[in-house]
């Protein structure tokens, strides 16, 4: 297929995600970009155009598009096994992965829950979180708590414990709407304020709904160090030694969900390892397959896993989807595993991520920037209008911009962020910072006239 034969055929056929479809039509339309390979960062259309996926294909993507290793890895596991199911059977991947994750958090958790997507492993937590209360005979415990702007999936159970509207309030009939508590977001801070002081009043205000309604509640989830979905908004980790304490004290479950900002995207392995914490639940995904095939993990602690162990068959934790387990995402997951370590991937995500704050650095003098601001291997700004007001219409015009300039990127809002693979070059940072710059200033100069 060429391009154009591409474009149209997916937009009689295809239902894209996230998207209102109207906005593909007409003049002015929304961009819609046929891609015919990968290669590295980069991802090539039909006519050998090449754009730089500077937000990992929507963050799932650590080493690249067509790894060799990963490439090799799954060959290998075509040939051997491709699927079978996890109950009453297993297999060498998911006890492997199983394994090494438990391993990574020091055996802290050591069960290990699969599934396919994020917002399934959002689904499992606060199930064996409630599960888990009930079998032990606190039947009251039947409310969670989520963040201010945290983002936690978007099947109907996730929905309740994410705080954005555009995605939730059409649904809002559908939902059980979680308590929501403020926010420890750093660009909160007012006058004289530090991030630790926001991440102190966040935690404050935790800590009166727990105080007043502690019975009740099964668990409260997050987003560690950065709120992905929320505009990339980060707090110090702080917030997460106090939410760990409050709810130890309230006998309150914590779930951590590192979807996003798992598997190094901190610049730990583990987010939660900055604030030298383990959750009672940890849900991984996205990045966790190298962004190869659709997985999810929820690992939890033997405090959990042992409120479940019975002879009643039904106080088991029965949850279950078609591909748990699936052994080429394992495999996947295993060989990306495997380059964490062969390729000492974090200690060289060092260096990347001041390349990347290098790159964007002069954008902190931009007039109409605010809030540069970077954790590990994600940077982000925000960009007003000369009012101070996001610009209308803002962020669909950047994306536009940095698409013709050979930029993969998405602004939430008017936040601008890069989330690059770990395989990007000296070089293409500083095409990126260029790029952002350049695309800046035409949206900038299209929203004046
Ligand atoms: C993407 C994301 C999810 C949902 O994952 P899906 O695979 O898209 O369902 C949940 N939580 C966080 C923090 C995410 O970034």
């Amino acid at each position: 297929m060429n391009n154009n034969d591409l474009l149209r055929r997916s937009l009689a056929a295809v239902w894209h995600p996230c998207t209102q479809m109207k906005q593909h039509a007409g003049d002015g339309a929304l961009p819609l970009t046929p891609i015919a390979r990968g290669e590295g960062p980069w991802l090539i259309d039909c006519d050998g155009r090449r754009y730089l996926d500077a937000i990992s294909s929507w963050w799932v993507n650590l080493f690249g598009h067509c790894h060799p290793a990963i490439n090799a890895a799954l060959r290998e596991q075509l040939e051997t096994l491709e699927h079978v199911l996890l109950a009453g059977f297993t297999h060498a991947p998911a006890v492997e992965l199983a394994e090494r994750l438990s391993a990574l958090t020091g055996g802290a958790l050591g069960h290990c829950f699969f599934a396919s997507d994020g917002a399934s492993a959002t689904e499992i937590a606060l199930k064996m979180s409630f599960h888990s209360w009930q079998n032990r005979g606190r039947t009251e415990k039947r409310e969670f708590v989520c963040v201010a702007g945290g983002y936690h999936g978007e099947t109907v159970g996730a929905l309740g414990v994410t705080d954005v509207a555009i995605f939730r309030d059409a649904y809002a009939p559908l939902i059980r709407a979680a308590h929501v508590v403020p926010s420890p977001d750093a660009r909160l801070a007012q006058d004289g304020e530090s991030a630790i002081d926001v991440a102190r009043r966040a935690a404050a205000g935790l800590e009166a709904l727990l105080a007043e309604k502690h019975a009740q509640i099964a668990a409260l989830i997050v987003e560690p160090l950065v709120q992905c979905a929320a505009g990339m908004a980060m707090h110090d980790p702080e917030y997460l030694r106090l939410v760990r304490a409050l709810c130890d004290r309230y006998e309150v479950h914590l779930i951590c969900d590192e979807i996003a900002v798992g598997c190094g995207r901190s610049g730990t392995f583990f987010a939660h390892e900055q604030a030298g914490i383990r959750p009672d639940f940890l849900c991984l995904s996205k990045g966790i397959s190298g962004g190869y095939l659709p997985l999810s993990v929820v690992l939890t602690t033997d405090r959990v896993y042992g409120a479940f162990w019975d002879d009643a068959t039904a106080r088991g934790f029965l949850h279950s989807h078609s591909y748990t387990g699936n052994p080429l995402a394992c495999r996947a997951a295993l060989a990306t595993l495997d380059l964490f370590a062969s390729e000492e991937t974090l200690a060289r995500n060092r260096t990347l991520a001041a390349q990347i704050g290098a790159a964007l650095a002069p954008l902190a003098d931009h007039a109409q920037v605010r809030h540069l601001r970077q954790r590990g291997m994600i940077a982000a700004f925000d960009v007003v209008d000369t009012a101070g007001q996001p610009p209308a219409g803002f962020s669909r015009a950047f994306h536009a911009a940095a698409l013709k300039r050979g930029l993969l990127l998405r602004p939430i809002g008017n936040t601008v962020y890069v989330m690059p693979p770990y395989v990007i070059g000296a070089d293409e940072c500083a095409l990126l910072g260029a790029g952002i710059a350049d695309a800046l200033a035409e949206t900038l100069r299209g929203a004046a006239a």
